[in-house]
Formats: C-alpha cells, structure tokens, sequence
C-alpha cells in the first residue's frame, strides 16, 4: 500500500532540484539501464576495500564506482572548498561530521561530474581509469564506524502480529501510540552485506520444560527494517526538535536485524531483547542520501480516527505531510538445496516503508527528548518493516505465524525458521510516476552453522 501523494507544500528537505530530473543521463552507460538501482539521480556513498589501491570512498553509478579520494587528489572537488575535506580518509566518518549543505554540495558536484556531455573525467582517460572500476572489482566494507545503535519497532503491524502471537488478549500495549518504542542495540556486531552469520547459541527454555537449556538457536529468524545513519550530532541535555530532525539524517541502508525467537522469547522480560539480537546485525553498503529520496516523501501513517495525536515534541506539519518515505522493501530466501539445483532465490515478502506508524524524525526527536546526544555515523533503525497484508510481513515468525503455517521452498523443502546454508537477500527501490527509480543494492547474509 502506498501513502496517498500530499498537495501541501515540500519543506526544503523533500525539495526536488535538478539532480533529480528524470531525462538526466550518464556517461557511464550501466547507469542509464532501467533496472539499475544506481542511476545518476541517485549517487549513493559507500567504503570499499580494493586489492590494488586500498581503501577508498565510492559514490555508486550503474555497476561502477567512482574512487572520491581519487578524483580529490586530482582537484576535482576544490571549488566545493571545506566539503571535500570531509573525504580525506577512509570512511564517511568525516565526511558525515561534515553535515548537510557539505554533502548536498559534493551530490551536485557529482552530479554534474557523471552527466551524459560532461567532458571532465569522461574524457580524461587516463583519471578514468584510475578513478572508474567495476563494483564487482571492490569489496565493500562498512561505509562509516557505528558508535551506536538503536532500534525501533515502528510498524504497527509488525506489533501488532508479533503482540497477537505472544499476548492474544492484548496485542498492542498502550504506549505504542504515544512512544515510538525502541531499545538500544550493539554496535560492534553490524556487518556489512555478504558477511556469513554464525547460528548463535544461548539458553533457551520450552514451554512444558521445568528449566532451560544452553545450546544452538532452533528458532532463527531475520527482520527486514530500514536503517537510518545520524549526520549532525546534538550536544548532551540539547534535544532536537521535530522541525529539525530531518537535517539531523544523512541517509538510509537496508538493515537486516537477525533474531534468535526461542532466547528472545526466554530473556526478554523484564528488560527487552538482549543476546536474541546482539549476535549480528546486517546492512546493506551503499547509503543512499536524504536528498536522494526527495521525491519519494510521502505523508505519514494514516492514523485511526480514534488515535491519539502524537504529542506536541512529535508533531507538526511537515512531518505530517512529508515525513514517511515510499521504499518497497523485499525480502528473497535461496536454501543450500536451491543453490546446489541452480534454482534462483524466491521471493518471500514485499512491504513499504511508507506503512511505518512512526517517522524517522519522530523516532530521532523522541530518542533525543530525554537529552541523549547523537553522534554522526549512530545508526537508528526502523523495526521490521510489514504491512497489513500476509505478503508484506517483514519476518519469519510472522510469515509462517510462529511455525504454524510453514513456507514451501521450490525443492519441496519447508521452511518455519532459518536453516543452516539459507541465505536471506534484502533489497530495497523507490518508484513514482515523473521520477528515475533507484535502489538500495542489496543486504545479503548466509546462515552457518553453530560453532560448539
Ligand atoms: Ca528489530
């Protein structure tokens, strides 16, 4: 489902500009194919590992990246003065810190730099080829250091089934519609897309069994959420307002928020999820910018009219008209057997981010209303991401309904939980009538076994 388009004027941060004209054009060809995610109207920032030149900065165009670090040395960026300082090193941190107008500046920079008649690096081989490789050339790393992370559970739906699984009677606790409800995450444990997933172990405890026990997790699960990494900091006991939240975001990722259900279900009360969550968290490499997604802001959730308003630190009317973002988000699965008979991964969800209760701004506000502080590169998550249809069910447990309406694989396998050697691939695009469409890429994990 997609949120009805709004007729109230665009605040500046959901303002379209030239960058996102749709007839723009690349020089480098891969971009101008319908299906790339990455066309010139999106030019997302990634890390990147390369075996030749080291570690390198890299904006996303079609299936190439183009090496920043690369095409500073060579003078490129310097009439953008202090916002190309910000790329001098080895992630976005610095660059991050930069804040907003820096890296609005080096989207124009680029794009401008990678259009269909600019002569600058597509005429200057030799740069080229030093600056231009193929993604398949690099390995992506982690495109910032994660000091910190949060995640939320924003869907109502998401809440609402996992409530209905776990609290018949009482599905939705009362808070959920006053507070976006969130818990603090562990940074040092998110990895980038492709990294393997050990199957954690810990206790677990059956519900006709007088104590628990220690061992592998039996009931292995993902979630499907969007991830928001944090670009101007607040200082500490300095809250940040619901009119300004959005200048606080740099970006978003696909984030793959791995859960253990059965030590989940045995730790989480009184204090909410603790080893069920911290053993990996996956996200997707390429952080596709605010001003990219633009022209996809849509109004937010459309609320029951017998909803309470959202109080005033997390209302207002920007927020109302433009503060959800239309992202489809999939969900694909490829078992072991899937892989050894070539048959391709099969699709298990599709959602928008646009169905989401709370906005990404009313969950920086709310995080900060205490006097926490942000820093550039935290990274807060959405929680998963399901719509109020079967098919847009953002996990497992919630697909197959706690294992009772199991998932048929194309090999006549079943699937209730993960199994060892599945491997989960999100993926993530925005479409609208009169724009380009762009994507995420993907966040990719593949499931070991238990190392006892
Ligand atoms: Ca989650």
């Amino acid at each position: 489902m997609t949120a009805p388009e709004s007729t109230l004027a665009s605040p500046s941060w959901a303002q379209t500009d030239d960058t996102h004209d749709p007839a723009l054009r690349s020089w480098v060809e891969s971009a101008n194919d319908p299906k790339t995610d990455f066309p010139i109207q999106n030019l997302p920032f990634g890390a990147f590992w390369h075996d030749d030149r080291g570690c390198g900065i890299g904006v996303a165009i079609g299936d190439q990246v183009v090496d920043m670090l690369i095409l500073r040395d060579a003078g490129v960026f310097d009439d953008l003065g202090d916002a190309a300082v910000g790329i001098f090193t080895d992630n976005l941190y610095p660059f991050i810190l930069e804040g907003s107008s820096a890296r609005r500046a080096l989207r124009r920079r680029m794009s401008e730099l990678l259009r269909e008649g600019n002569k600058e690096l597509a005429e200057n081989a030799e740069l080229r080829k030093q600056a231009v490789c193929a993604q398949s050339d690099v390995r992506m790393v982690l495109p910032t250091m994660i000091g910190d992370y949060t995640d939320f559970y924003a869907s109502i739906h998401h809440a609402t089934n996992v409530g209905t699984m776990f609290r018949p009677d009482n599905p939705l606790l009362p808070n959920y519609k006053h507070i976006p409800v969130g818990y603090h995450g562990r940074a040092s444990s998110v990895v980038i897309s492709g990294t393997p997933i050990v199957r954690p172990c810990g206790q677990t405890k059956a519900d006709d069994a007088d104590a628990p026990t220690f061992g592998p997790c039996k009931l292995l699960d993902y979630e499907m959420e969007v991830g928001a990494f944090i670009g101007e900091p607040n200082a500490m006991g300095r809250s940040v307002s619901i009119a300004d939240a959005e200048e606080h975001l740099f970006g978003l990722v696909l984030v793959n928020d791995w859960s253990a259900r059965d030590m989940q279900k045995w730790e989480y009360v009184p204090l909410g999820p603790f080893l069920a969550k911290n053993f990996a968290t996956t996200i997707s490499p390429w952080v596709v910018t605010m001003e990219a997604l633009a022209p996809f802001r849509v109004p937010t959730f459309e609320r029951d009219a017998g909803d309470p308003k959202p109080l005033p630190h997390l209302f207002n009317s920007d927020n109302e008209s433009h503060g959800g973002i239309d992202i489809t988000v999939e969900v694909w699965i490829q078992s072991q057997q899937m892989k050894a008979q070539n048959i391709e991964p099969v699709r298990l969800s599709r959602g928008s981010f646009a169905n989401m209760y709370w906005t990404l701004s009313q969950m920086l506000t709310h995080h900060t209303s205490g006097g926490c502080n942000m820093e550039p590169s935290d990274l807060i998550a959405s929680g998963t991401v399901s719509g109020p249809t079967k098919d847009s069910r953002g996990s497992m447990l919630e697909l197959s309904w706690r294992g009772t309406e199991p998932i048929d694989l194309p090999t006549g396998e079943q699937r209730r939980f993960l199994a060892d050697g599945d491997e989960v691939i999100m993926r993530g695009y925005c479409e609208r009538e009169g724009f380009r469409r762009i994507g995420f890429g993907e966040c990719r994990g593949v499931i070991m076994p238990a190392s006892t």
